[in-house]
This record gives C-alpha cells, sequence and structure tokens, in this order.
C-alpha cells in the first residue's frame, strides 16, 4: 500500500518536471527566434536588449514589447 502511494506520486512528480521543462523549451526559443522588426520589417536583426525592450539592428530603433516577443 505505501509503496503504491510512493509510486504514483514518483509518477506524477516526472511527469510534472516534464511539462516544466518542455515549457521552458518554448519560453527559451521563442526569446531567441528570429524575430520580425516592425519597422523595416528584416528578420533576425531585432535583439532583446531588456526585459520588454527589444532593439533593431538594421534600423536601430528601440521599442517595447512582450517579455519574450517583440511584439
Ligand atoms: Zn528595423
Amino acid at each position: 500500500m505505501a509503496k503504491k502511494v510512493a509510486n504514483s506520486a514518483g509518477r506524477f512528480g516526472v511527469r510534472y518536471g516534464n511539462m516544466l521543462r518542455k515549457k521552458v523549451n518554448t519560453v527559451e526559443s521563442t526569446s531567441r527566434a528570429k524575430h520580425k522588426c516592425p519597422y523595416c520589417g528584416k528578420e533576425g536583426k531585432v535583439k532583446r536588449v531588456a526585459y520588454g525592450i527589444w532593439k533593431c539592428n538594421s534600423c536601430e530603433k528601440v521599442f517595447v514589447g512582450k517579455a519574450y516577443k517583440p511584439y
């Protein structure tokens, strides 16, 4: 009985860990993905300079966006 409880708890822990890792991966890839500049339309030139602040290296515009996406 005690063993069974431990097993189910362990299984939940693994599943929760996988979900958490998947979520972290999504956020990481979103913030590192190539973003399109809303001013000049160039892709891959927009870099996040601070939390929610983005800068385009092509037209030098700085704009405020979402934390992990520039728009
Ligand atoms: Zn630009």
